[in-house]
């Protein structure tokens, strides 16, 4: 895994102030049973990314029920089209992880948390930008909503801002060393078990955000399509056909309906092409 980029540091950055990047909000998306989450196995992000998953339940007042499902690449493999292990049918399969995951027989989990990472290895593999990574997002969001219309469904990206100076400073204080040691020390002789919690001080800042996927498509076709449009070889998001006057003069006239054939007989029709 490298370093973020600038073009991905610029889409996250461009993307907050948009609005499309939010604040995870401790009491939201977390649900009462549990969390069914689909994020990439990246070792260098999980404990972050796990560890922020759990204090976001338990101080919004939730079971933190990670139901988790790790593969490279994250929530985006849900999207068919991702280009990534296309040939395994991984969409396919983490669909049905998800029903079952959600089914009260199994697990009953009641909330979806699809996560990608930036910088990712999986998405560099494949030359994919984070732009490109938060489209095949919002594609894999629209078809777990397909199966999952009652449950609550949460996008986030994850971000790794890289190395920070005042957090390797913090992190090599003696003062907060050895009081680590010593709040280790009675956690350990109580046999407490989030003794795990206790993890060394990070010198990355990272950051999960929520992602707004109707602003991002909103986004997209205000001002994301000219600033970033070139980046697809083919529109993500081709703005809505308007239908103009002009349209409809060029419309071939009607063909004339066959006797004996219902309208309701046509979209039967229309629906098993
Ligand atoms: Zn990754």
């Amino acid at each position: 895994m490298g370093d973020l980029s600038n073009l991905d540091r610029t889409v996250a950055r461009v993307l907050r102030e948009a609005g499309v990047l939010l604040d995870l909000e401790l009491d939201a998306a977390m649900g009462s049973n549990g969390q069914a989450v689909c994020m990439c196995s990246d070792g260098d992000q999980m404990v972050d990314h796990v560890v922020h998953q759990i204090r976001t339940a338990s101080r919004g007042g939730k079971p933190a029920r990670l139901h988790t499902f790790a593969l490279h690449g994250g929530g985006m493999l849900l999207s068919p089209g991702s280009g990534l292990y296309d040939e395994h049918d991984v969409a396919g399969l983490l669909h049905t992880h998800f029903v079952q995951a959600e089914s009260p027989d199994l697990k009953g989990i009641d909330t979806a948390v699809l996560s990608i990472h930036t910088p990712c290895g999986a998405a560099a593999m494949v030359g994919m930008s984070l732009v490109a990574q938060i489209w095949h997002l919002v594609e894999a969001v629209r078809r777990v909503q397909a199966i999952d219309t009652n449950n609550e469904l949460v996008a986030t990206l994850h971000v790794d801002y890289g190395q920070d100076e005042a957090m390797i400073a913090r992190a090599i204080d003696p003062d907060l060393l050895s009081a680590i040691d010593a709040i280790a020390d009675i956690i350990d002789a109580y046999s407490v078990q989030d003794r795990f919690l206790l993890l060394p001080p990070d010198t990355h800042r990272r950051r999960t955000y929520r992602i707004d996927t109707e602003a991002f498509v909103a986004f997209w076709h205000k001002d994301g399509r000219e600033i970033w449009g070139d980046l697809f070889d083919k529109d993500p998001c081709p703005p809505p056909r308007r239908v103009t006057h002009s349209t409809l003069e060029v419309l071939p006239p009607a063909r004339p309906v066959p006797m004996g054939t219902t309208s309701q007989g046509r979209q039967a029709d229309d629906g098993r092409r």
